[in-house]
């Protein structure tokens, strides 16, 4: 008996060990799976990459025949078609063998909406969808979570709602607070789209992977059908929820609340500051001049006022003499004499264009904005102004003043400028040397981050105007050679624009490579019309920089 029972006992412990092994076994088979799955799509990536470049160089030839170039664009779809799956693969492998991670950074709230709406209204007006984003209540400048993350699955989620909604659609955005304890607020964001809508025996499957309602989906819009499986997966290590409502041929809802780390930081010190704006306003409503003056106070902004367009402009042109000139001239619209857009026009054509104009009015401004825009006009804000509103009102129209200001006097002339490009593979470096042929700008090609800097060190001061840099690369990578660039002991060496040429918009490299020194980041495969745009951007004009030197 005793023996029988050793010998359960024995068999038991064997079954054990056998079981055992086959768990090790499997989760080492699917280890070996996820980084089989992983490695090949890295190398994948390289040569779709070269595909879609040279299909970017092909499709801007002005020449070619209508079959031809019908051919290029069924070539160029597919590429990119096959190159976000392998995107979306790698995420998903990376969530499954447990490399993703969810940080946790103070990020500008209003800085991530902005990009996403920039990106997502070029896509709705692209197809002919109206786009609308609204902000309810208060939210902070700041929140602590990975901002990464939260704009990949917003703008995964809004993608979808543009892909599969018709013209003429409406896609709506709206983000609010819809709690918050000590800790955390909990954002809602919902994302409501009017288009095909989705099957009520399909939506409990909509989060599983390679999941599409239709078969064929993918031919008729891109789709991968790993969306928003990768979605979901990044919600729930956020601690969110995401739920989808839909009706067919209706529309979809999808709604996520997230909860979003409570900062510390303000916006107003890092790149607003009310104390620094110095304002007059300008109405011939003295009560209208009076209150404007008690609500910008509040916020920290100190201005004058005036009741009359003549003196408003010489009080402007003095100010500015005197070294201390009005930054931002808040204008009635209506008033006897010369109305708000004729000021504004007289004082474009005597001052120079580094103040911010602002017409205040209780009417919609829709029938005056062109003429208005046109007469130097930099916004609009309704009167009465807000106390509650007014700061973010104020920041934004700054915000956005200054980066027109900054875009529109660093738009230079590219032709005969010099680059340097750092990248190990031979194909990719030439794509990038016939992108800039297109605008007669010559290239130098570096094959790794040391022959980078030594390249850069034997050049001439100025002789690069700007820097593409690849971040992985053999030897030394993008990032450190940046870094060592940056210390160099030459007079360009802080001042060099270097732009960094990243796989995936999504990956760690792009947070990585600007907090090492670059100055913006271009994911792969480079888009001629961005990578032009982004050293338009940053290339100093040439002539400039002589008369720097000779001066
Ligand atoms: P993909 O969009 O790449 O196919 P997703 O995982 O993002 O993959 O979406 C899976 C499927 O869910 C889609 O193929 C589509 O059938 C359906 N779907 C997602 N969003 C919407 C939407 N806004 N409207 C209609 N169908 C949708």
């Amino acid at each position: 008996m005793s023996e029988d029972y050793s010998k359960t006992i024995a068999e038991e412990q064997e079954k054990n060990r056998m079981l055992e092994k086959a768990l090790e076994d499997a989760e080492n088979a699917n280890m070996a799976k996820t980084a089989f799955l992983s490695n090949m799509s890295h190398e994948i990536r390289t040569p779709m990459n070269a595909i879609i470049g040279l299909y970017n160089i092909a499709i801007k030839n002005p020449d070619l025949p209508d079959e031809t170039r019908e051919i290029l664009d069924k070539i160029g779809g597919s590429a990119n078609h096959l190159l976000s799956l392998i995107n979306d693969i790698l995420d998903m492998s990376r969530i499954e063998s447990g490399k993703l991670v969810i940080k946790k950074q103070d990020f500008s709230f209003g800085d991530m909406l902005e990009q996403i709406n920039t990106m997502v209204e070029a896509q709705c007006t692209d197809k002919g969808l109206e786009f609308e984003c609204h902000v309810k209540g208060h939210l902070s400048d700041y929140y602590i979570s990975d901002e990464m993350k939260l704009k990949q699955i917003l703008i995964n989620i809004l993608g979808n709602a543009v892909k599969f909604t018709d013209a003429p659609g409406r896609i709506t955005f709206l983000v609010e607070e819809e709690k918050k304890d000590k800790k955390y607020s909990y954002i809602r964001f919902v994302i409501k789209d009017t288009g095909i809508g989705i099957d009520e025996d399909y939506i409990p499957k909509i989060f599983e992977p390679f999941s599409q309602e239709v078969e064929g989906t993918s031919n008729k819009y891109g789709s991968t059908g790993l969306g928003l499986a990768i979605t979901k997966r990044i919600v729930d290590m956020m601690k969110g929820t995401i739920e989808v409502e839909s009706t067919k041929n209706v529309g979809s809802t999808f709604t996520l609340v997230i909860p979003l780390g409570i900062s510390e930081k303000t916006g107003s010190d890092e790149d607003f500051n009310p104390g620094s704006i110095k304002t007059l306003i300008l109405d011939d409503d003295l009560n209208a001049c009076e209150h404007a003056q008690m609500v910008l106070g509040r916020i920290g902004i100190a201005a004058d006022y005036c009741l009359d367009g003549k003196e408003a402009l010489s009080i402007l042109e003095k100010s500015k003499a005197r070294q201390d000139p009005y930054k931002l001239f808040l204008v009635d619209w209506k008033m006897p004499g010369m109305d708000g857009i004729e000021v504004t026009r007289a004082l474009r054509q005597e001052l120079k264009d580094d103040f911010t104009t602002v017409i205040l009015t209780t009417y919609n401004w829709d029938e005056i904005m062109d003429e208005a825009l046109k007469a130097g006009v930099d916004a609009f804000l309704a009167k009465p102004l807000f106390a509650r509103s007014i700061r973010k009102e104020i920041k934004e129209i700054m915000q956005e003043k200054r980066k027109r200001y900054r875009d529109g006097a660093k738009k230079v002339s590219l032709k005969g400028r010099k680059v340097l490009i750092a990248e190990d593979m031979d194909i990719n470096a030439l794509i990038m040397k016939q992108i800039l042929k297109m605008k007669e700008v010559e290239a130098d090609h570096a094959s790794d981050g040391l022959e980078a800097i030594s390249m850069f060190e034997k050049s001439a001061v100025g002789e690069y105007a700007a820097i593409l840099m690849d971040i992985r690369m053999p030897k030394c990578d993008g990032l450190r050679a940046t870094e060592l660039i940056r210390k160099l002991d030459r007079e360009d060496a802080k001042s060099v624009p270097v732009i960094a040429l990243s796989a995936n918009a999504f990956d760690e490299d792009v947070e990585l490579s600007l907090k090492a020194g670059l100055n913006a980041h271009l994911s792969k495969p480079v888009e001629p019309d961005a990578l032009f745009k982004t050293l338009e951007k940053f290339i100093g004009d040439k002539s400039e920089e002589e008369d720097k030197e000779n001066g």
